[in-house]
């Protein structure tokens, strides 16, 4: 009986309860990977500026040949989905927070905006999930 699909397929907007709401709330993290990775891919990852704190690293030269090296290397496809076209960024693979070799062509990996999207979140996730010794209150 339902004919209406394609109409429905939108969600419904909610004003106002957007992502702030959704950031201040740690367990709502999967809220905004989802939202975030939609609102970035249609609204052109490659304006966004890094204006958060970035590390220093990521500009230096080093890294610069580092990313060039990553994204020649993955022979224009993403090596997350594997779908070639699309525009790639280096990603390391074992982020820095987590101790991973800023400019080991090893910790690279080409991925188009919504697999970074996805990856970054997902390590978020798991810092948060296993980094409960950072906090302990000792
Ligand atoms: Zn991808």
């Amino acid at each position: 009986m339902e004919v209406g699909k394609l109409g429905e397929a939108i969600p419904e907007r909610r004003p106002g309860s957007g992502r702030g709401a959704a950031l201040s709330f740690p367990n709502k993290e999967l809220d905004v990977r989802t939202v975030g990775g939609r609102l970035k891919t249609t609204a052109g990852a490659r304006l966004r500026a890094p204006s958060k704190q970035t590390d220093p690293v990521y500009r230096t030269s080093a890294h610069r040949r580092w990313a060039e090296a990553v994204v020649q290397h993955a022979g224009g496809r993403c090596e997350g989905c594997g779908v070639p076209g699309k525009t790639l960024y280096a990603d390391h693979i074992v982020e820095l927070k987590d101790g991973g070799n800023p400019t080991d062509p090893l910790n690279g990996q080409a991925l188009c905006g919504s697999c970074r999207g996805k990856k970054t979140a997902g390590s978020r996730a798991n810092r948060h999930k296993g980094g409960g010794s950072a906090l302990s209150p000792t």
